[in-house]
């Protein structure tokens, strides 16, 4: 049983703008309606920045929306909102409405906005989200690690099931809002075999979504770690020094196993149609330029590391940083193969009139 508490914001409802572009989730901005989760999945890095064990309480920050409303004052208007810090959609919603109050803001002013979930709740905000993709950009990613009833139970059992989110993500694609799953996080020997993969993103690519990202499983520090060996131990029988050989002492899994596992999910994702990464076609002239170039260099850079063209990384890597700022040196970005499709982002086509920007 979770107790809410509500209160007011400590700080600023908004995070400070991120040093460089978020290429899972778009965002440069963070922001949380509640505080903790109620779903409290095994592997969530919030327990490691909760005093209570995670799901005790729900801090309800009931003056997110007046806030917020200020704040979006201050930012560019091509900048993207993230709600993907702790679930927007948790039950706590149901009675206190701030995702939906949240998104009324979000929506007035047709600032851009990303939503990472795992709640099929979602689709009761559906005429809000539309709103915001008809004004600027909206994009929710439900976060599925895997599709595996009984195997989600033992990871996640407190959130809603696998197909309940496979199915909402249909009905938004259906509804015309851009959507994709987060494998989030993949779990090494539990959610990575081959044949686990390939499940999971055939039914993912089965609901019309458009894309996939993914990261992997972070133990930051022992606290964390007694938590994942628990949930390890009810999961998985495993050589003993399985975890040992892909993290030694960092709290990240080797490049090694990460570039294995990237290889496979991009070419198994190439297979099925699924974009890895939210696709260039989504946001193309829905957020700031720069924001753009940056986001369509980062993504590029991530498939040129991943194939095996660090070089080419690099180059992506650093001019995607010089975008973010807004730095545009025409003759180093002329040495990117997407020179063509940034030069028509700088110089798009004059926009025509009386186009109908929507309401809420
Ligand atoms: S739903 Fe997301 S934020 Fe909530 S506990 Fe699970 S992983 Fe953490």
């Amino acid at each position: 049983m979770t107790t809410y508490v509500e209160e007011r914001l400590p700080g600023r409802a908004l995070s400070a703008r991120r040093p460089f572009a978020n290429d899972l989730f778009l965002s440069n901005y963070l922001l949380a309606t509640y505080g903790g989760c109620e779903f409290a999945c095994q592997y969530c890095d919030l327990a490691t920045t909760t005093i209570r064990p995670l799901g005790e309480t729900t801090h309800v920050f009931v003056d997110v929306p007046q806030r917020l409303d200020r704040e979006l004052e201050e930012i560019d208007p091509g900048d993207v909102v993230g709600l993907i810090l702790s679930e927007a959609y948790q039950p706590a919603e149901r009675e206190h409405r701030l995702t939906r109050q949240t998104l009324q803001v979000l929506a007035q002013l047709g600032q851009p906005t990303v939503i990472l979930t795992k709640s099929p709740q979602i689709l009761d905000d559906l005429r809000l989200l539309e709103v915001i993709h008809k004004r600027s950009l909206c994009v929710v990613i439900f976060s599925l690690p895997t599709t595996d009833h009984g195997l989600s139970e033992k990871l996640e059992g407190r959130a809603p099931a696998p197909q309940l989110r496979l199915d909402a993500a249909q009905m938004l694609h259906r509804a015309g809002i851009p959507v994709g799953f987060a494998l989030l996080p993949i779990v090494p020997y539990v959610t990575d075999p081959t044949n686990h993969l390939s499940r999971t993103l055939s039914k993912m690519a089965a609901t019309g979504a458009e894309f996939v990202v993914w990261d992997y499983l972070g133990i930051p520090n022992e606290r964390h770690n007694e938590r994942i060996t628990d949930m390890l131990g009810y999961i998985a029988r495993m050589p003993s020094s399985y975890y040992r050989d892909i993290y030694g002492s960092k709290p990240y899994p080797g490049l090694d196993y990460r570039t294995k596992i990237d290889e496979e999910l991009i070419r198994r994702c190439d297979m099925l149609g699924l974009d890895v990464r939210v696709p260039h076609r989504v946001y193309h002239r829905r957020i700031s330029p720069s924001n753009e170039i940056s986001l369509l260099l980062r993504h590029q850079a991530f498939r040129d590391r991943a194939q095996g063209r660090e070089r080419l990384a690099q180059l992506h890597r650093s001019l995607a940083e010089e975008a973010y700022l807004g730095r545009f040196d025409q003759v180093r970005m002329m040495q990117s193969p997407l020179w063509t499709t940034i030069h028509g982002i700088l110089n798009p086509p004059a926009k025509q009139e009386n186009e109908d920007d929507g309401g809420v």
